[in-house]
């Protein structure tokens, strides 16, 4: 498995092999890097603005059940490549247990209500470097979110969205994936254009992420054979 590095808290994670074989994987971890470093600086004034730190805590999954996760192409990719090429092999089978109970439930679950989110297992995000924006910049101040709230409704004020002040940056990055030339890269990013391409991650065919990581190992065999 090629390495992931970490640098230290203010360097993006790399993988060099992979990003050398998928560009798009370079302009997407810049973009989340983006969103990552404006968020913690977001968190730190919200914070000192508030007198208290937010109530999302690690092993906090309200948010990764039953909600919809708005994802875009990219962010899309991202979760299938992570989860076909880098997750353990041990996690890659529970993935694959999770998935085919999801497309195995289809049609049981009434179209209002939003599944739980795959990649969560044993109170953990599994994808956790490759969560889409969204799983980075939403975050609650006050009590922790509880089953059943309507967050938006009930408490607007504690709901605190981060890393605003990095979409441009962001756009610049995750646009030209969509071959939007520079010249039109500040228009549609005032038009909203990555969010209009977005959708629940619960409508897209996650099964199909059991074929990618086939694919994978079929191809990791062949170049280690
Ligand atoms: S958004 Fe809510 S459920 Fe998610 S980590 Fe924060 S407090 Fe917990
Ligand atoms: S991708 Fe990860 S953080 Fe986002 S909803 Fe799923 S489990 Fe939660």
């Amino acid at each position: 498995m090629a390495e992931a590095r970490t640098h230290n808290g203010t360097e993006r994670t790399r993988y060099p092999e992979h990003e050398a074989r998928h560009p798009w994987l370079s302009r997407l971890l810049n973009a989340y890097h983006l969103s990552d470093e404006a968020t913690r600086q977001d968190l730190a004034e919200e914070a000192a603005r508030r007198g208290h730190a937010p109530a999302c805590r690690s092993g906090c999954t309200v948010c990764c059940q039953g909600q919809a996760i708005p994802v875009s192409d990219f962010e899309a990719l991202g979760l299938w490549w992570y989860a076909a090429e880098i997750l353990p092999p041990a996690a890659q089978r529970r993935l694959r247990g999770q998935l085919a109970n999801r497309r195995d439930a289809k049609g049981s679950t009434p179209d209002t209500e939003y599944a739980d989110c795959p990649f969560l297992m044993d109170g953990a995000c599994s994808v956790y470097p490759l969560r889409p924006f969204v799983c980075r910049q939403h975050h609650v101040f006050g009590a922790a979110c509880q089953q059943g709230e309507n967050l938006r409704q009930q408490r607007p004020r504690d709901v605190f969205n981060t890393g605003q002040s990095a979409a441009r940056g962001m756009a610049w990055e995750i646009l030209p994936l969509y071959g939007v030339g520079e010249d039109d890269v500040d228009r549609l990013f005032e038009r909203g254009y990555v969010g209009s391409r977005s959708k629940s991650l619960d409508t897209l065919p996650l099964e199909n992420i059991i074929t990618h990581m086939d694919a994978a190992a079929a191809l990791r065999k062949a170049r280690n054979a």
